[in-house]
């Protein structure tokens, strides 16, 4: 290979903020990223996602705090002292120019002699699969092509660091699974370290070795994705993750890390995943996948079906309950529209929060 990417230990954000006049885009944003690692930045929009990156890549000065890249600090660098890839979500290729050009643009701009940018840029179509598309001009080309000619230019300067702002969100959905591979692909061929902003849940889980949920520009929860799905340490992260029942309580009791709730005068009993204390409002959460049809008692609670759809392999169910809690819920039988069911949920997946801090959410 001749793409060799600079080599580093590991990327620190130490206490990074950034105020654009009163607004807090980032608050003490701290983060370490080792070599090697796809790192995806999930939140919200506006949570301080793009605002994290452009930072990193110099596009944005910091208010606060520092990045260091091992032992130097960077956050005082030019853009182009930094020498980060980038890719972003309108590709921003140059139209007069044709895929070659594109791709070997900054290395002419470092004074790179032609040979050598040839050689270089060979081998990154050959990375993002273009071959034979060289001459053509960027609006020749799908959407998908253009994206590759992005990452081909983002990493044929041989940054330490690649660096990708929502890049698949203007490609069609089979595209962006396609494209979902290629990247995770291209990544671990170069031995790259990415760090990769999106707000989708799905694209975050399947890429990334780890995930940073942000909210109100303040870091709620790193942790794999696995670590992420099964266990958000917060409400918000877990109804990012897919919990999108939240059943508001009042914590009864708490026992060997479980709670139990009262719910509308119905016992929930689920896992304690934050400090509780007896007396106090608390919430439950659940996903859809883990309520189904029951009978009164243990766990369940009485609702009357709003909407439900035939998904094939199942119908999605909406209902409410007589204190006004929306409920989502899968079924595999029909339910009757208005009819009044019971919505049991499984305890071992249920998930119990504190009251989420006001301001932050
Ligand atoms: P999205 O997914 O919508 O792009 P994001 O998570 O990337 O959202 P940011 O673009 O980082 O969010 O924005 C964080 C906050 O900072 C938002 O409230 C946004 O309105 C604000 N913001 C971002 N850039 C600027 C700017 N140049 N001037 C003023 N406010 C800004």
């Amino acid at each position: 290979m001749t793409i060799a990417l600079s080599q580093f230990g590991e990327v620190r954000l130490d206490r990074v903020s950034r105020e654009f006049g009163a607004l807090n885009a980032l608050r003490d944003v701290s983060l370490t990223i080792q070599r090697r690692e796809f790192i995806a930045l999930l939140g919200p929009s506006g949570c301080g996602k793009s605002t994290t990156l452009n930072c990193i890549a110099g596009l944005l000065p910091v208010t606060g705090g520092a990045i260091w890249l091992d032992k130097n600090r960077i956050d005082t660098l030019r853009p182009e002292e930094r020498g980060f890839g980038m890719v972003f979500q309108n590709y921003a290729l140059f139209p007069h120019l044709n895929v070659r050009q594109n791709i070997g643009f900054g290395l002419k701009m470092r004074g790179m002699p032609k040979a050598e940018i040839d050689r270089k840029v060979n081998e990154a179509l050959g990375l993002v699969r273009l071959q034979g598309q060289e001459n053509k001009l960027p609006g020749q080309l799908s959407g998908g092509q253009q994206q590759r000619v992005a990452i081909a230019r983002a990493i044929v300067i041989e940054p330490p660091l690649v660096l990708m702002d929502e890049p698949l969100s203007n490609l069609d959905a089979k595209l962006r699974l396609e494209m979902r591979a290629e990247i995770r692909r291209i990544h671990n061929e170069l031995g790259a370290t990415t760090i990769y902003v999106t707000h989708d849940q799905d694209e975050a889980l399947s890429l990334a070795d780890r995930i940073v949920v942000l909210r109100d520009g303040v870091v709620r929860q790193v942790g794999t994705p696995k670590e992420l799905y099964e266990a958000p340490a917060h409400l918000d992260v877990a109804e990012f993750m897919g919990f999108r029942n939240r059943l508001k309580g009042t914590v009864v009791s708490v026992e060997n890390g479980r709670a139990l709730l009262d719910v509308e005068g119905s016992r929930i009993s689920g896992v304690a995943r934050e400090n509780l204390s007896v007396g106090s409002t608390a919430y439950a959460a659940i996903r859809p996948d883990d309520l189904v049809l029951g009978e009164a008692g243990g766990n369940a609670l009485k609702v009357k079906v709003d909407t439900i759809e035939y998904r094939g392999r199942e119908f999605v169910g909406t209902a409410h309950s007589e204190g006004g809690l929306d409920f989502v819920f899968r079924s595999h039988q029909p339910v009757d529209l208005g009819s009044t069911v019971h919505l049991q949920a499984d305890d071992q997946r249920v998930l119990v929060f504190a009251e989420p801090i006001k301001g932050r959410r």
